[in-house]
């Protein structure tokens, strides 16, 4: 097997043979019948996502381990990490390992069940957090992600526990009492439209005595989906004293701000716009870019949250919170980063599959394009740009926030060990 043409992050065109799921020889020219040209396209590893909501088992009429890593393939992605909460919850080693196997039966990419840190996410009592580590499914990560661990105690536990088996805890940041009912980001649109405000400090309160806990307690503490400026500043000062801190963005809150919920393509109050954490400022973009070009924001999550029409076509207070990216994530990267010369290709490709797989400690996923090297690779050509198109998508849902809008760039191909799972943009 071999794919011709290609420019590994953006260098010159090499052709890269692949044997037996590992690449073989990285070399211009190489050539032979049946080869895959990939037209002068960008070559990256496969990319790698430390948040996604795949929804099975219990919300199969949104997402299922299939539809989401067919969206993922589509979206360039190799491995995902599935967050816990679904139905029955990932809080035991039963549950893992039942997305774990699906993932092998049905998945497009590989599959790495993230594990809640309390029981049934409510907060009130540890996980068997060793259980599911030392489970087929192996888990690394563990969140509980939609709901925030907002007990210091338990959320000191969870630190100390993971240590034993180098696993991280992903924190939703969320002081809830500080949002109860929150609608939107608390601000001037907020004001205008009448909608209950998300604070800022919410994130930031709960980010800032997760660095001290996580300090104290000598173990690895990563932040979910950051949004604000605020954020930004306490991570770096976090970093700055060199504690084991990472921390991801979305896509979304890299370009989109909270002035669409009051204006938009799609009309205002559309729900379209709801998400947790929610939209923010242009300063906050302005900040999240520039946190993520400097490191001190390590990777862009997708926090991919696919919804069915029902659960987001209805008016704002009640509809459900999230958005689908898996699909859009590097259209999106190239827009905010890409074309602001803020990142360049190999910047890209550590935030987005070098460090999410060391964070979520798979060996074998996010490798250089060398050989020797498993063949985890996706193709992407960044000219020309296209209206995005929903119902395009493998995703089961439709709920994107870029819907009508031109983004730049397509994914090509991806390669998983070897193996097609997307080509000429379409699934195999
Ligand atoms: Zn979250």
């Amino acid at each position: 097997m071999i794919i011709k043409n290609v420019r590994i992050l953006g260098g010159e065109p090499v052709s890269i043979r692949i044997d037996d799921g590992v690449i073989a020889e990285v070399a211009p020219g190489l050539d032979a019948p049946g080869a895959f040209d990939g037209g002068g396209a960008i070559a990256l590893p496969g990319l790698v996502d430390l948040h996604t909501h795949l929804r099975e088992p219990g919300r199969e009429d949104a997402e299922t381990v299939q539809t989401g890593t067919q969206s993922a393939a589509r979206g360039g992605y190799t491995a995902v990490h599935a967050m816990a909460n679904t139905s029955p919850v990932a809080d035991t080693a039963g549950v893992v390992e039942q997305v774990w196997r699906l993932g092998r039966e049905h998945g497009h990419c590989d599959v790495h069940p993230v594990g809640a840190v309390t029981v049934g996410l409510e907060g009130r009592q540890l996980a068997e957090l060793g259980a599911m580590a030392d489970s087929a499914a192996r888990v690394r990560v563990f969140s509980d992600d939609g709901k925030c661990v907002d007990d210091a105690v338990l959320m000191r536990r969870a630190l100390e526990y993971v240590k034993a088996f180098d696993g991280v805890v992903a924190q939703h940041a969320q002081e809830p009492r500080l949002t109860a009912g929150a609608q939107m980001n608390e601000g001037v649109v907020s004001g205008r439209l009448g909608l209950t405000g998300w604070p800022a400090v919410a994130e930031e309160a709960i980010i800032a005595r997760d660095c001290l806990l996580a300090a104290h307690v000598g173990s690895r503490l990563h932040v979910c989906h950051v949004s604000t400026a605020g954020s930004v500043e306490i991570i770096r000062w976090a970093k700055s004293k060199g504690w084991n801190v990472t921390a991801e963005v979305t896509p979304h809150h890299l370009l989109l701000t909270d002035g669409l919920v009051e204006e938009s393509p799609v009309g205002a109050y559309n729900p379209i716009y709801k998400v947790n954490p929610p939209l923010r400022t242009r300063a906050d973009v302005e900040a999240l870019r520039a946190a993520l070009a400097d490191g001190t924001i390590d990777i862009v999550a997708t926090d991919h949250a696919p919804h069915p029409v029902e659960d987001k076509e209805t008016e704002w207070p009640a509809a459900a919170m999230g958005m689908v990216g898996l699909e859009t994530a590097l259209s999106v990267v190239q827009e905010a980063m890409i074309e602001t010369g803020l990142l360049d290709w190999a910047g890209v490709a550590q935030r987005m599959s070098a460090l999410p797989a060391r964070i979520g400690r798979l060996p074998a996923q996010g490798r250089p394009l060398e050989a020797g090297e498993p063949a985890n690779i996706m193709v992407y050509d960044p000219s020309g740009r296209t209206q995005v198109e929903p119902s395009a998508f493998a995703s089961k849902s439709r709920n994107t926030p870029y819907e009508g809008m031109t983004l730049p760039g397509r994914v090509v191909a991806t390669f998983l060990r070897g193996r097609p799972t997307v080509l000429e943009g379409k699934l195999v």
